[in-house]
Formats: C-alpha cells, structure tokens, sequence
C-alpha cells in the first residue's frame, strides 16, 4: 500500500485563498503519485465563508477532509486539532492557508524526509515586510527562550513543517492547554532537518496575530517551558536585599562616623520599604503567572470541539 501524507491547514478568514492554495496543492501533489496524499482542512471558527467554501471544495474531492471547530480557538490549537486526525498517515505537513508558505517547497520537505529526517523545519529567511516591532520582539522572544529552557527553539522556523508518523504519535501525549504548537514539537526532539525558504507576502485578509495575542503567546511558552522567571525573583529578592542592606550600612555608618545626622531614619525606612515593595510586588506578579497555567491544566477541559467531520471515514 502507498505511504499516506496529510496536509494539515488551519484556516482562520482565509475563504479568498483556499481556491488558489488547492489549486497549488494539487499541482505539487499530483507529481507525487507514489504517495497517497490527504488534505486536512481545520476550519477555526472562521466568520467568513470559509466553512462553505471548504465544503464545495471536499464535496468534489474525497482527498479533502474538513474538520469544523465549534468556535474560533486559535491557530495553536487547529493546527494541535488537525494532527490529532492525522495519526494514520506516513507523514503530517503542517501549512498556513494564507499562501506564505508556498506548496511547492513540499516536494524538498518529502525528500529531506526519505532521507532519514524526522522533522523538517522550514525556517524563513526573508522578513522584510514584517514591522520592525515585529522583528525585535520576536529575535527577544527567541533569545529568551533558548536562554531560559532545556531544549533548542529555532529562530525564524515557521510552522510550515513535515513530521513523521513517530513524532505526530508522540505528540499526541503533549496534554497541556497552554500551549505554542511549535514549541512541544521543538521540546520533543528527534531527528531534525532545517530547510530555508522566502516567506511570501499573504495575498489576502490579515495576519490573524495581534500583538496581544502574540505576546500572551510568548508568556505562555516561558512560563510552561521553563521555571527561569520563577528563580529570577529569587535571584532579584537576593540582589535587591544585598544591594539595600549595603546601603543601609552605608547610611548608618555615614550617620555614625560624622557627628551630623546625614540620613533621617525615616530616609533610611523609605529607603528599605521601597525596596521591599518592589520585591513582593513582582514576586506575586510572577507567581500569578504560574497559577494561572497550573489554574488552566487543572481545569483539564477538553482542548477543542468539533462541529462537524466531512469525509472522514467513520469508524
Ligand atoms: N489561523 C487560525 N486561527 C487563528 C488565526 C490564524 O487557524 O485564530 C490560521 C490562518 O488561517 C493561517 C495560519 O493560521 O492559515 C497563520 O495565520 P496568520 O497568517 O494570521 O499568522 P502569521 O502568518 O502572522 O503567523
Ligand atoms: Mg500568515
């Protein structure tokens, strides 16, 4: 029997593109004819006519699969969606739908695959048209990141990616809600290859990500990949207690070699209580960081809900 490949989209207000990406899909995946390819669509709660058009599109094509989320719940979690119906298959490509990620780089992702990789990464070499706030906040994000975890993230690696039957199994035991996709799958490991493309400009709509979202995106990864900003308090209580204390010395000294009082004990109090404040103050911030994740995990709800399920075989 033919090794199995999914393609799995998320698609989030993308109804202007799913035409054009099919038709590029179909182009590349038509010349691979030893492989039996899937297309795993994920309609995250689009407002527009996406779901619609997506169905005209299963309807002619049985490759088509289509799996309808209840509501909008994120790229992250379509994507997670997406993968979880895709365990059957050789191999899982994962593919934005806005048509930055151009399909016909999946013939070299296949190969790198055959080779031997478990994960290929594509990683973007072209950002030109990003903001500038964009860029920065992303390179601080990534700096952060590989300073504060155990394991290796890949700056400008897209989610644009082929994983092996292996790793979309073990990924299946990931359980946390919280989550960035990207970064389970980078903490997983495994044999990786990196390929480099030119990210083209979306032809239509709107980058879904506000800067809202992407930096709670960024908090969540730091604060559930890694204890780091826990002992950092830790090291600032250690810190700003030493530093105070000296100076406290400083000024009661001062206050005792000289015969005039230099600094008022109320200085000397204001002095200490600020800093103490400070400590506390972020100390609570921070720990309020990891109840809020323990809070989420505990609740364990389901991840995400389906509305409906156009041709999947059903069991
Ligand atoms: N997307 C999604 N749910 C969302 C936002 C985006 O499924 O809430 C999809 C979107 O349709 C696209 C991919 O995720 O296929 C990437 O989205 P976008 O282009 O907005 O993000 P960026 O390119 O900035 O990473
Ligand atoms: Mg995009």
């Amino acid at each position: 029997m033919a090794k199995k490949i999914a393609i799995v989209i998320p698609v989030y207000r993308e109804a202007k593109s799913l035409q054009s990406l099919y038709q590029r899909l179909e182009l590349v995946t038509s010349r691979f004819t030893k492989y039996s390819w899937e297309y795993i669509f994920i309609n995250d709660g689009s407002p527009d006519n996406s779901y619609e058009v997506l169905v005209a599109l299963a309807v002619k094509d049985p490759k088509i699969k289509v799996l309808d989320l209840s509501r909008n719940f994120g790229k992250e979690i379509a994507l997670t969606a997406g993968v979880h119906e895709a365990t059957s298959c050789d191999a899982v490509i994962c593919i934005d739908a806005d048509l930055q990620h151009p399909p016909e780089l999946i013939p070299r992702l296949v190969y790198a695959w055959e080779e031997g990789a478990e994960v290929v990464v594509t990683v973007r070499t072209s950002t030109d048209r990003e903001p500038l706030l964009r860029r920065w906040g992303s390179s601080i994000f990534y700096w952060l990141i590989n300073k504060v975890s155990s394991f290796e993230m890949i700056p400008k690696a897209t989610d644009f990616r082929l994983y092996d039957q292996k790793v979309v199994l073990a990924f299946e035991r990931a359980t946390e809600r919280e989550r960035l996709f990207r970064g389970i799958m980078d903490w997983m490991g495994f044999r990786r290859v990196m390929l480099e493309f030119k990210a083209d400009a979306r032809e239509h709509g709107e980058a879904g990500y506000s800067y809202v979202k992407l930096w709670s995106l960024a908090i969540n990864s730091i604060t559930s990949f890694s204890l780091w900003p826990l002992r950092l308090t830790g090291y600032l209580g250690v810190l700003i207690t030493s530093g105070s204390g000296l100076l406290l010395l400083w000024m009661v000294g001062n206050n005792l070699l000289t015969s005039k009082t230099l600094y008022t004990p109320l200085a000397i109090v204001v002095v200490v209580n600020t800093f103490l404040i400070g400590i506390v103050l972020m100390a609570v911030g921070l720990v309020a960081l990891y109840i809020g994740t323990i809070h989420t995990e505990v609740i364990n709800r389901p991840l995400y809900l389906i509305r409906e399920k156009i041709n999947f075989e059903s069991l």
